[in-house]
């Protein structure tokens, strides 16, 4: 599902070179349920962003679902990343001027050629997998924490995206919602299929998933698979 291949990911700080993701390789397959865990500064956001197609490596390859993305152009990346991933960040992201009903709409509208009518089933299918019927009207500033964490999980899947990843998506959850969140997903990878890749130390998912993938300082130091 997706290759990477010696990527390198620096930043240029005045005189300094910042060197992020040090000639890292990585073979995700379809339907992981994975997490890159590491001490905070350690790269694991930069390399969500770049596998996720949000970030160009400095240098090296990333295959997604069979294609190239290190050659796509800006336009390419963008409707690559509409048809085949979602993403969960941990202080969810919603649009506070968008309904429920219009944040999770809002992907749908962006990149797929829907009819209204379809657009409404799927939304409503998506806002009943996560608990939320009752909730579509409200905005984002009405509901808890937990419940804006689930908008995201539904915005996330609405597209049926083959890969979802999550950067530390229970870090502004308590510890009950953070299983509840948690628990959605996990279903959700099992009905669907939907590879997720997390970025995260939360005991909590590391526990949950089926392999981890430590990175220290840009590197892998450790890629542990776990049988359920
Ligand atoms: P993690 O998610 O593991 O906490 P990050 O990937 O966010 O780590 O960051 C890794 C390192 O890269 C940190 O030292 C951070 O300061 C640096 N970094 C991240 N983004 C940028 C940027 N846009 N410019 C400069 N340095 C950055
Ligand atoms: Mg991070």
């Amino acid at each position: 599902m997706i290759k990477a291949n010696n990527l390198q990911k620096s930043y240029q700080m005045g005189e300094i070179n910042l060197e992020v993701i040090k000639n890292l390789s990585l073979v995700i397959n379809e339907g992981e349920f994975i997490s890159i865990v590491g001490p905070s500064g350690s790269g694991k956001s930069t390399l969500l962003n770049m596998l996720g197609c949000l970030d160009k490596p400095t240098s090296g390859e990333i295959s997604v679902d069979g294609q190239d993305i290190t050659s796509m152009n800006k336009t390419q990346l963008a409707n690559f990343r509409g048809e085949k991933i979602g993403f969960i960040f941990q202080s969810f992201n919603l649009i506070p001027v968008l309904s429920v009903y219009e944040n999770i709409e809002y992907p749908l509208i962006m990149i797929q050629n829907l009819e209204e009518n379809e657009r409404k089933k799927r939304v409503f299918e998506l806002l009943s997998e996560v608990g939320m019927s009752d909730q579509a009207n409200k905005f984002p500033n009405q509901i808890s924490g937990g419940q804006r964490q689930r908008v995201a999980i539904a915005r996330a899947l609405v597209t049926s995206p083959k890969i979802v990843f999550a950067d530390e998506p229970t870090a502004n959850l308590d510890s009950k919602t953070s299983y509840q969140v948690i628990d959605l997903m996990r279903k959700m990878h099992k009905e669907h299929n939907t590879t997720f890749i997390f970025a995260t130390h939360d005991e909590k998912i590391v526990s949950m998933v089926n392999r981890i993938v430590t990175i220290v300082d840009g590197e892998i130091t450790d890629d542990k698979r776990i049988s359920k």
